[in-house]
């Protein structure tokens, strides 16, 4: 059977994500192990400037969120009042035939017959409740009593600490908490990549608020995560806002949105944005004994906030990222043939690479000598690096595969050797479009940090 041209086209990006060092198989010389990934040299740089620009436009730019850093182990009690230890799971059926282990939902149905989506067999058991959290000890003692796990979601740290965070961050209602972090869950069939791992990150911001409030903050957190995804360079139509209906939402959620993209293997979840009521606080006071509640100057009121939540998926949102990058186009290579090429538009601001320099030649000492002092000059400002190895044509197409959107080529004009005036000028090449222009170095810091930030 032929592949469908998304499966080809996911294929490519797996590949490419290995061949250039996005993202490896975690512990691959071992063979692997099922839903879990490494991020290679570039995978990290674009998942810390995702990171660091959600941070940024969250945290930075507001003055009413605050962040925190939460520990991956908690109190067992802390999942015991959030309701995670009793009802986190995923319903579970096994395969008689080929022991397969699957999601119920991912059963499929033919003519009113439950099948297993592998091997087409009918022998499937009764779906029973799996529980998605890692278990694990703490301390010697291996017992009941030393049990905790992995979080599955950093919200609940958020929650826990509500009261301290409170008290020192002097904030008024609404305000909120921003972390970014690990979590961890045992899915029963991690697969499509990256995109369903048993070990990924979160961002996350617990945004509370008056109970009055909480319908209204839905909407516009809706509304900034639409405009973050844009300003991160995924484009409105590549993107899907889901309501989610009354009877799959949380019994304790008001509302939920789920912001989907168009991923090729089909349009999955990016980010959950649910207005969560007062419910998180409200089972951390009754279970804890502890009052979580805020008192309200202007009032004199004491209560328990409500909360709205954007929760968002950093491995998924780098592979979104990915994905809406990867292009093929057409461009001449060396003796004017055209050949395909292959491009990661990604957003400058997400590039891991700011700008390549390049020497025209590398046995040409001036020419390497300043190529040098542009990435000196460049270096306190952004991630730049340098490349002199092989014809100029190729250094270009290697940085265009990586997404790299800026080079600089230093060539005889540079040296001032044909016109005088051109002495201490570049020619800056833009990815997507390939044209150039010709920059004095002296310029070339601002001109950059303006087009990157
Ligand atoms: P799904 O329905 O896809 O399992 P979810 O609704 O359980 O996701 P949430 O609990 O709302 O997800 O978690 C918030 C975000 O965390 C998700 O939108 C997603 O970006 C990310 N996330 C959740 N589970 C995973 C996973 N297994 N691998 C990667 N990211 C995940």
């Amino acid at each position: 059977m032929s592949k469908s041209p998304d499966t080809q086209r996911m294929e490519k990006i797996v590949s490419l994500c290995k061949r250039r060092g996005f993202i490896f198989q975690s512990s691959e010389i071992y063979g692997g192990l099922n839903g879990l990934w490494d991020y290679g040299p570039l995978g990290v740089e674009l998942k810390r400037n995702l990171k660091n620009y959600w941070w940024r436009t969250m945290v930075h730019e507001r003055d009413d969120i605050v962040g925190m850093d939460g520990s991956i182990l908690m109190n067992r009690l802390v999942w015991k009042a959030s309701g995670h230890e009793d009802t986190f799971s995923d319903p579970m059926v096994d395969c008689r035939s080929c022991k397969a282990r699957l999601r119920a939902d991912q059963i499929t149905n033919k003519k009113g017959e439950k099948q297993c989506p592998t091997c087409g067999g009918k022998d499937l058991t009764e779906p029973r409740a799996f529980n998605l959290m890692f278990k694990t000890y703490v301390g010697a003692t291996e017992d009941e009593s030393s049990i905790t796990y992995l979080r599955p979601e950093t919200a609940q740290a958020i929650f826990v600490q509500f009261k301290n965070v409170l008290d020192v961050a002097r904030k008024k209602l609404p305000f909120g908490i921003a972390q970014i972090g690990k979590a961890f869950r045992n899915e029963i069939n991690p697969r499509n990549f990256t995109f369903r791992s048993r070990e990924f990150e979160q961002m996350e911001l617990e945004y509370f608020c008056r109970p009055e409030q909480g319908m209204e903050l839905l909407e516009y957190w809706k509304e900034e995560r639409l405009k973050f995804y844009e300003n991160i360079g995924i484009s409105r139509e590549s993107l899907h806002v889901l309501t989610v209906p009354d009877e799959e939402r949380a019994f304790y959620s008001k509302g939920t949105y789920d912001i989907e993209y168009e991923f090729p293997f089909g349009r999955q979840e990016l980010e959950g944005v649910a207005y969560r009521t007062d419910y998180d606080l409200t089972q951390h006071q009754k279970a804890s004994g502890k009052s979580l509640e805020y008192f309200d100057e202007e009032t004199k009121q004491k209560f328990i906030p409500h909360v709205v939540e954007p929760s968002a998926g950093v491995d998924r949102t780098v592979l979104a990222l990915i994905c809406e990058a990867y292009t093929e186009d057409e461009a001449p290579d060396e003796k004017g043939k055209m050949e395909t090429r292959t491009v990661l538009r990604l957003h400058p601001r997400m590039a891991p690479i700011k700008c390549a320099v390049f020497p025209l030649l590398k046995n040409k000492e001036e020419l390497v000598a300043k190529g040098n002092e542009i990435v000196d000059l460049l270096r306190p400002h952004m991630f730049v690096f340098y490349d002199e190895g092989g014809a100029i044509g190729r250094r270009y197409r290697r940085q265009d595969e990586i997404g790299t959107p800026f080079g600089v080529t230093v060539d005889f004009e540079t040296l001032g050797e044909k016109d005088g005036n051109l002495r201490d000028t570049i020619t800056l090449r833009e990815r997507d479009s390939m044209k150039q222009e010709r920059v004095k170095i002296a310029e070339l810091p601002a001109l950059l940090i303006s087009r990157i930030l």
